[in-house]
């Protein structure tokens, strides 16, 4: 047994995975169902490191060093408690069983606390950054044992992403902490792709710009605090023309978004948990609603002309309206996500450091960002930190914006351009910081039709109107 570690699944993840693994040093034994594969990358890039090959799991299980660690990238679901169940028979108490496909926590909880019963470690671990992350340096959230990742960490940490000499990888907290946090991952990647693409449907409506000009504009705020993967391959993106038609590419693509399922578990999960993750939540149904073709067409007919016409006096002030409440909204998700990720933490005893985690997303996955060194700071600061608006950054970033949010938020509905994560982030703000909220009124609607009873501002305890007979207020 020579292999350091194994990777089972060889498709784009776990070719590239088990590549980069290779290419810094380590011995990587590799397996996969169909044994093409497996034949394909040794033939392609034996060169780059040191393979060894097996075709089948129990070749591949004694080609490994004890204790081992052994690397799944199958299709999630049902192909992993396949190749699970495969493969205990074959391990020793002590070993290593890393999950790297996008699990549901729930799903890498359940495995974790059947593998344990073997003596086993299961070790959920989320990869974000796609092929060529996983290749070059991916961002990787592990889960598991503190023993299991005390032999993976060194392993995990030369192969994560590396910025300013830090990687991209903590242990995040123990069973499904790295696929929770993966998740939570994904919906801010929703909410984010989701404020971009609102930012771009407002320049294109207010100013009547091109998307080549627009691709301009991103590129500008590419070099501000907005600086991040996102933005960069927006502008890419809108700058690209069809070759056939010659038309603007953005323009000769479907207008139905899609997606595998990631953002609908975190919005599932928060409303499990209770925390408000209106900007990931506006995200997903903003994509579910494009892909309602016949509604969209119905309405479109129904409802010609909603909107007025949008006169943009300054265009320069309104590129730096909308760049701001750009950047608030994306404040909003972000600490709404960092919300989530505590409760999660909280409910399943996971301990997770929220600054480290936002190290972990600053290079390989596809949120990476500047403004996550902010975030780091913010909870290293304060750790107990109650919500990260209002961490001096972000509150002054937010404070900045608020006018310009206002204005484009109230101009796009004026227009008739929907905004929804714009608005639900800016509504989401004003609820936070408002004196008093209507929910005073709702308790009282509870109250009236279902004696739920309710609690006063200036006394102890709960109380209930006799609404039905003369209105006095009794003990609840
Ligand atoms: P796929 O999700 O397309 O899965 C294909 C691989 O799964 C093949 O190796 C296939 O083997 C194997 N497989 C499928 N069913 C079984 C089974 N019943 N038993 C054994 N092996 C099986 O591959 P990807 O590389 O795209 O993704 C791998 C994992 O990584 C997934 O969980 C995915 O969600 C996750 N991921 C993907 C990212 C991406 O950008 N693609 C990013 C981050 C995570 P065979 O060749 O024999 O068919």
């Amino acid at each position: 047994a020579t292999a350091q570690i194994g990777v089972t699944g060889l498709a784009v993840m776990g070719r590239n995975l088990a590549r980069n693994l290779a290419r810094n040093g380590f011995t990587v034994a590799v397996h996969n169902r169909s044994p093409e594969r497996t034949r394909t990358l040794v033939a392609e890039h034996g060169d780059e490191g040191t393979f060894v090959p097996a075709e089948s799991l129990a070749d591949f299980v004694a080609a490994l060093e004890r204790p081992r660690a052994v690397i799944i990238m199958v299709k999630a679901g049902a192909p992993t408690d396949a190749v699970i169940d495969e493969l205990v028979p074959l391990l020793e108490a002590g070993d290593i069983v890393i999950d790297c496909g996008n699990a549901h926590f729930a799903d890498t909880r359940r495995r974790e606390e059947a593998l344990r019963t073997h003596g086993l470690h299961f070790v959920g671990t989320g990869v974000s950054g796609g092929e060529e992350g996983a290749l070059l340096g991916p961002s990787i959230m592990p889960g598991g044992s503190a023993e299991s990742y005390a032999k993976l960490g060194p392993i995990f940490e030369k192969i994560a992403a590396q910025v300013e000499g830090t990687p991209c990888c903590v242990h995040v907290g123990p069973d499904g902490a790295g696929h929770f946090v993966k998740m939570v991952h994904n919906g801010i990647e929703y909410a984010d792709m989701q404020l971009i693409a609102e930012a771009y449907d407002l320049l294109r409506a207010g100013l009547d710009a091109t998307p080549a000009e627009i691709a301009e504009i991103f590129r500008e705020w590419n070099t501000g605090e907005l600086e991040s993967f996102l933005i960069e391959i927006t502008a890419d993106v809108l700058a690209h023309t069809d070759a056939d038609t010659g038309k603007p590419f953005v323009d000769v693509v479907q207008d139905r978004a899609e997606q595998k399922g990631t953002g609908r578990w975190t919005v599932q999960s928060a409303l499990d948990l209770g925390i408000p993750i209106t900007g990931i939540a506006e995200a997903t149904f903003a994509r579910s609603l494009s892909g309602h073709a016949g509604q969209r067409e119905a309405a479109r007919r129904a409802f010609p002309d909603a909107g007025e016409k949008w006169q943009v006096s300054d265009r320069e002030a309104f590129v730096e309206d909308v760049r701001r409440a750009l950047l608030a909204s994306k404040i909003v998700a972000y600490a709404q996500g960092f919300d989530h990720i505590r409760a999660g933490s909280s409910e399943y005893d996971w301990n997770i450091d929220l600054g480290s985690t936002a190290t972990i997303w600053r290079g390989g996955c596809i949120i990476r960002a500047r403004f996550l060194d902010r975030i780091k700071q913010a909870y290293d600061q304060q750790p107990d930190l109650p919500s990260l608006l209002v961490a001096p950054y972000f509150a002054e970033a937010v404070a900045a914006g608020v006018p310009s949010w206002r204005r484009v938020v109230a101009d796009a509905a004026r227009a008739g351009v929907p905004a929804p994560a714009f608005g639900s982030s800016l509504s989401y703000f004003d609820a936070l910081r408002a004196d008093r909220l209507p929910a005073a009124l709702i308790q009282g609607l509870r109250d009236n039709f279902g004696a739920h009873t309710y609690q006063r501002v200036d006394r102890e305890g709960s109380f209930h109107i006799l609404w039905a007979a003369d209105r006095s207020e009794v003990a609840g």
